[in-house]
């Protein structure tokens, strides 16, 4: 695996990365608000007629709260971001998920807290949502680390193909064994705390 000492910031993401896989019901998503299988959920609700939207925001907004209420931090994830935190290093967050379910999932973590972060960047403040790279430029002004001393770490295709069109480096933590991404991330992870062996 690949050694970098020079990376000095770290955009997570957030539902399946620093909170276990599984908490949302993407496939169910995309049934209640008719997106194809392989659709962009986002995408595909803004893109929905006028007098469709309101019903479907809300069914989104909805199945986000309940998932958020039931989120459980992954495995290693407090561990880690104290333990970069401890080494000086600048952590961001860039999630696609409601500022609101946001709030709510991070109130199952009892050992970190919002002020860990030098910016946390929900659908509701980025400018574009993954897979752009906006939010990940955005995040790195925001720590004041260049993107090439950056690792993005998801658990998701948008994830490393936005750190990939960033120019920051990718780590991805696969939620199976087989699950693939467009593009090939520089590092892929099997535990959340290996990113301090790879990159550290
Ligand atoms: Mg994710």
């Amino acid at each position: 695996m690949p050694y970098d000492p020079t990376i000095a910031g770290v955009v997570f993401d957030f539902d399946g990365t620093l909170t276990q896989p599984g908490a949302l019901d993407f496939p169910a998503m995309r049934k209640e608000i008719g997106c194809p299988h392989d659709g962009d959920i986002l995408v595909h609700l803004r893109n929905l007629p006028a007098s469709q939207q309101a019903r479907a925001e809300t069914i989104i907004q909805a199945m986000e709260m309940t998932a958020a209420e039931r989120s459980v931090p992954n495995e290693g994830a407090e561990t880690v971001i104290r333990e970069l935190r401890k080494r000086g290093v600048k952590l961001a967050i860039l999630t696609r998920n409601s500022r609101a379910a946001f709030d709510c999932a991070l109130k199952r973590f009892s050992r970190i807290s919002a002020a860990d972060f030098a910016i946390i960047l929900t659908r509701d403040e980025a400018r574009r949502d993954k897979p752009h790279p906006d939010g990940v430029v955005q995040a790195a002004v925001e720590m004041g680390v260049p993107c090439d001393k950056i690792v993005v770490v998801g658990d998701f295709s948008y994830d490393i193909e936005a750190g990939h069109a960033a120019g920051a480096a990718t780590a991805f933590l696969p939620p199976l064994p087989s699950a693939t991404t467009r593009i090939a991330p520089t590092v892929r992870l099997t535990r959340l705390n290996q990113l301090l062996d790879v990159f550290f």
